[in-house]
């Protein structure tokens, strides 16, 4: 899963992008309202964690363009404590959630599990597929009960896949939700991070699809 941060307060950004991160999401960031309005214009995020009070451009007026442009990925708004009337505008201009500063990082990652999670059409924090079960909250994956060790980038593509089980997601799809921007996407590593996880887990849970990309089977029978 991949999450632009657009926040100008610079620890409260690095605070984000670091905790983010560390859970297991790629993250991009931005810090001002303009260059965050294009990152969410241009590039597909599975979440935005959008502040309202930004140089540039302001976060309210991002969220309506980007809606009015049909960009409909979850955002959650970051308001001031206790302007209730940023919230209902908040809701209003399309977001899915809001959290009011201070917050606890803890909530924050609590409220995007949860964005992804409805995102992709599941409602408890446990997702199972076959053999594997993934706990989003722990972020740990265990198949047939035992808990498989995984690098942060072969996690971030075994998630991807679990939370969209049962539908062929192509290596170009894979490549832009799994990476920063920055990183160098040569999408022949996705390939080479299939094959890792293949010797980790039983390896006919992850189906390739020939010239179309990978699937995880929707229900299989745990043997
Ligand atoms: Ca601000």
């Amino acid at each position: 899963m991949r999450i632009l941060v657009v926040e100008d307060d610079r620890d409260l950004n690095r605070q984000l992008v670091q905790a983010i991160s560390d859970a297991g999401y790629a993250v991009d960031s931005a810090s001002d309202g303009e260059e965050g309005y294009f990152l969410g214009e241009t590039e597909p995020y599975d979440i935005v964690i959008l502040d309202i009070g930004l140089p540039k451009m302001d976060g309210l007026s991002i969220l309506e363009q980007w809606r009015r442009a049909d960009r409909n990925m979850p955002v959650i708004l970051l308001t001031a404590r206790d302007r209730w009337s940023d919230k209902v505008a908040g809701m209003d201009a399309g977001a899915d959630d809001y959290l009011a500063k201070p917050f606890h990082m803890e909530e924050l990652l609590a409220r995007i599990r949860a964005q992804v999670r409805r995102a992709s059409g599941h409602a408890k924090s446990e997702i199972e597929c076959g053999p594997l079960r993934l706990d989003t909250k722990s972020a740990r994956v265990t198949c047939a009960g035992q808990q498989i060790k995984l690098t942060s980038h072969e996690y971030r593509l075994l998630a991807y896949l679990m939370h969209h089980r049962g539908r062929v997601v192509s290596r170009t799809e894979l490549v832009e939700h799994l990476y920063e921007q920055d990183f160098d996407r040569d999408s022949n590593t996705i390939e080479v991070f299939i094959g890792r996880l293949r010797k980790k887990i039983p390896a006919d849970v992850i189906e390739t699809v020939r010239g179309l990309g990978y699937r995880l089977a929707e229900a299989t029978d745990a043997t």
